[in-house]
Order: C-alpha cells, then structure tokens, then sequence
C-alpha cells in the first residue's frame, strides 16, 4: 500500500521543525519552498550590518535533511489550494501551477513585511525579510559611505550618512545598534574625506516605546543603550511619507538617502488559497489542534496561523513556529499510526531577548528580566543553539569572537550585478589643491 502523502509548504521553522519531527513516521513528504535555504531570520540583521555572510545564517534544505530518507525537497512556488481535490498548485521556472495531491497538508508559509497600506514606501524603504532583503540593505549602508567618500562637497555628506529605519520593535531596535557599532567602531580610521562615525541613524516609530513586547522597564533601558550610542530615537509619531529624499515624520523632512523598513509584517496568502476565516491580519484561523475547521487533513502553523491562547493571540515568533511544526507532525503521526491524538496545542513561551549593540542584550522569561553583559552571553549562547547545524554554530561563534575583540565585521562586501556600483562621475568633484 502507497504511504500518507504529507506536503508542508515551507521550510521556515515551523515546516522544518514538522518535517524532522515526522522522520520516523512510515509516510512520504514533499517539503516544498520558493527558496532552496531554511533562513534563520533573528540574525537577518547582522548580514545587513556585515557582522555575518548569508550563508552563515542559511543552510540548504537540501542539506539538513539529506539523512531524511522519507522526505523530498521540491523547489517551487504554491500559488494555490483545492481543498476538495486535496492538491495544491505549484510553480518553478519551467512549469506553472503544477497540482500535487496530498494526504494531509502541512501549509507554514510565514509572513512578509507590511507597508501598512503604503506600498510605495517598498520602493525607497526596503524590509528585512530574506536573505536577498538584508544583502540589499547592507549593499545600501555601505554604499552610502563609498559615495560620501567620494563627494568633496560636506552638505551632501549629512543626507549621505543619515540612516532611518523605521519601525521600533526587535528588527530595528538590533538594526540600529549593530548600525551603530559599525559606524563608531568598524568603519572608524578607514576614510579620508568623511569621519564615519559622524553618520546619524534615526529610529522612528508610530508607538510610544521602543519594543512593546518586552517589558517597560526593559524597553526603557533599550532606548537609554540606543542613545548611549548615539542613535536618535523618534516615537510617538507614524512616518507620513518615504520618497528618495527622505522621510516626513511629524511634519518634519528627515533628508536621507538610506531608508529601511523594520516595521510591520503580514502572512503569507494563504487564507485566501484555502478560502477560510482569517483573523484581521489575514492569518488563518485554526483549531486548538492546529487544523483548519472542516478539514481535519490541513494543518497552519506559525506565522502565518492565527491561534489563541489565554485569550490573547499567539505572536510571530520562531518558538510557536517550531512548537506548532512539532505538534502538527504528532497529530499527523497518530493519525497515521492509529494512535491517540495529543491534547490541544499550548505554547509554552520561554522569553524573549533582544540585542542593543556590543555586549548587551535584554531577556524576559516569566518573572525574569535582566538587561546587560549577562543577558548578551544568555542571548549568543541560545542564538547558536538554534542555528541549523554545527558547523553554522561553530563558524558563527568563532565570527562573534572575532568581531568582539577587533571590531572587524566579516562581510563588508557590496555586492550586486553589475559588480562594484560605480561613483556617478558627476558626483565626484576634483581634489582641491593642497594649501601652500
Ligand atoms: C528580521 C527578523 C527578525 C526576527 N527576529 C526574531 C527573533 O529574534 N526571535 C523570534 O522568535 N522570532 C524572530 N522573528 C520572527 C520569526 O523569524 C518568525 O516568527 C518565524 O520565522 C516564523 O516561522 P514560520 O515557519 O511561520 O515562517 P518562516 O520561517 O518565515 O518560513 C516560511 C517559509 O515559507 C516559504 N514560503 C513562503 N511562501 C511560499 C510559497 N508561496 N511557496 C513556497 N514557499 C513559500 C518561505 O520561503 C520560507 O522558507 C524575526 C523575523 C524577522 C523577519
């Protein structure tokens, strides 16, 4: 007899985590994502500020679960869902919309960035969400500085070294203080025309504190470490506009030539393929047993399911992701095995941790908070744990020890198609002549 077919959509956390917790379950799995890497997005940030390459941060699928013997990694794109048929469509660079049936349907498609309505802020403000999103922006950062270099003019060099990111929560807040840290420590004795550590970076954002899941104790003492240094923090007030001067903020025009976007994220489509209730967000709604109502075969988890707990939403986080990857594949597992199904799905939140800079972090976990050196050691200690495989973790660790004692970052590479972007010409004004 022909084995259950499971298809997980996506090999983010919750997929992969669901596709190694079934490794031992007699079915065949199609692990299908658009993109050939299972990212690990918390150190997105450090890539953007060339602390880390990619692939420190990405392994191949491919490649984690080539012991997996039940499983296939397919290289696709879902673009839909016929939940009576029980396929979905996928499509790759030859073939479109192709449909794969299933047995039970494991749909961990994640989220994306939001422009809250202001999609034409994505033009000027590039998000934080792949590894193509952080390269793009370290490409932007360091630009900015090889340009500043070039212009002899000094008024173009404030809008060149201007960096705004917009958005307070964990992605800006890392964001701003790795920013820092290169500007003031990295870049320090390497130019002659500019001083690096001259360049503003101004965080902005819509709510009244930095990172409002954390604690106010603990997001006021992220603010004090971001002004420490010298990061300009802006709250209170949501950014009216983003064009290629800048952003208005407050009424205010903050002239920029470097804009990144930290802010919100939405989920993937995958309500509407399914056609199911969502809640406002437009992530899906699921059972207590993860499944779709109706349709006990299909599964949502992480970012882009929505589930309550305690009367409040689950958030997006890496460890409902992995939680839910993990329960999803133990309600697969004693369907096929005939076996009692587990008991509803409970998150148990272990924390959260944040990094603002060199050596210092914020944690919370139940009663816990800690802010300082402690809680940095707590955070690169965890951060390496979760990373795909040892060689990651070792290459990773030796990386963060080298770059905490020189300051040396590993990847200041600006890298794009056409190789190294060159100066506009026009930009570059002639030496002026040493005074006699
Ligand atoms: C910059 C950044 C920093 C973060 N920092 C933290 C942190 O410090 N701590 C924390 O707990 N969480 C953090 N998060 C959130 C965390 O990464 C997410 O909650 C988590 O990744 C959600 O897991 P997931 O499996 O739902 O989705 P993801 O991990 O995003 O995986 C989704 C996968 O689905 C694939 N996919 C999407 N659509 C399709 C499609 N149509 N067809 C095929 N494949 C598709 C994607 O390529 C991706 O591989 C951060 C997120 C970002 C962006």
């Amino acid at each position: 007899m022909a084995q259950p077919r499971i298809i997980i959509v996506g090999g983010g956390f919750g997929g992969l985590a669901a596709a190694k917790a079934l490794k031992n379950t007699p079915v065949e799995i199609i692990l299908i994502d658009r993109a050939n890497h299972h990212l690990f997005q918390p150190l997105l940030y450090q890539v953007a500020t060339a602390v880390l390459t990619p692939s420190q941060i990405a392994t191949p699928m491919r490649s984690i679960l080539r012991k997996q013997k039940n499983t296939t990694v397919i290289l696709g794109e879902v673009t839909g869902i016929d939940k009576e048929r029980k396929c979905i469509f996928a499509s790759n660079a030859d073939r479109e919309n192709v449909p794969i049936v299933y047995d039970y349907l494991i749909l961990a498609t994640g989220s994306t960035h939001s422009y809250f309505g202001h999609n034409e802020f994505a033009e000027y403000a590039p998000g934080m969400k792949s590894l193509a999103d952080a390269v793009a922006s370290r490409n932007k950062i360091l630009q900015a500085f090889e340009q500043a270099e070039a212009e002899e003019d000094p008024s173009r060099h404030r809008d060149l070294l201007t960096f705004i990111l917009v958005g307070a929560g964990p992605t800006g807040v890392e964001l701003a203080g790795a920013l820092a840290v290169l500007v003031r420590t990295t870049l320090k004795s390497e130019f002659r025309r500019i001083d690096p550590a001259s360049a503003r970076i101004v965080l902005v954002d819509m709510a009244p504190r930095v990172l409002p899941p954390f604690s106010e104790k603990l997001s006021k003492a992220a603010k004090q470490r971001l002004e420490k240094l010298g990061v300009e923090v802006r709250l209170g007030h949501s950014v009216d506009q983003i064009d290629a001067d800048g952003i208005v903020v407050a009424g205010e025009r903050i002239t920029s030539k470097t804009v990144i976007w930290t802010a919100g994220v939405s989920p993937s489509p995958a309500g509407k393929w399914l056609n199911v209730e969502t809640d406002r967000a437009g992530r899906v709604r699921i059972q207590k047993d993860l499944t779709v109502p109706g349709h006990p075969e299909i599964l949502v988890v992480g970012d882009t399911a929505s589930l309550d707990q305690n009367g409040k939403p689950l958030p997006g986080v890496a460890q409902v992701a992995i939680q839910q990857g993990r329960y999803a594949a133990k309600v697969i597992h004693s369907r096929v095995m005939g076996t009692p199904p587990p008991g509803p799905f409970s998150y148990f939140d272990k924390g959260s941790m944040a990094v603002v800079g060199k050596g210092f972090a914020l944690l919370q976990s139940g009663k816990v908070q800690a802010s300082g050196f402690g809680a940095w050691l707590t955070w690169a200690f965890v951060h390496l744990q979760f990373l795909a495989t040892s060689s990651l973790r070792l290459s990773v660790f030796l990386q963060w020890v080298w770059t905490y004692v020189t300051g040396q970052r590993g990847s200041r590479l600006i890298v794009n198609h056409h190789g190294t972007q060159p100066v506009k010409v026009a930009e570059v004004a002639p030496r002026k002549p040493a005074a006699a």
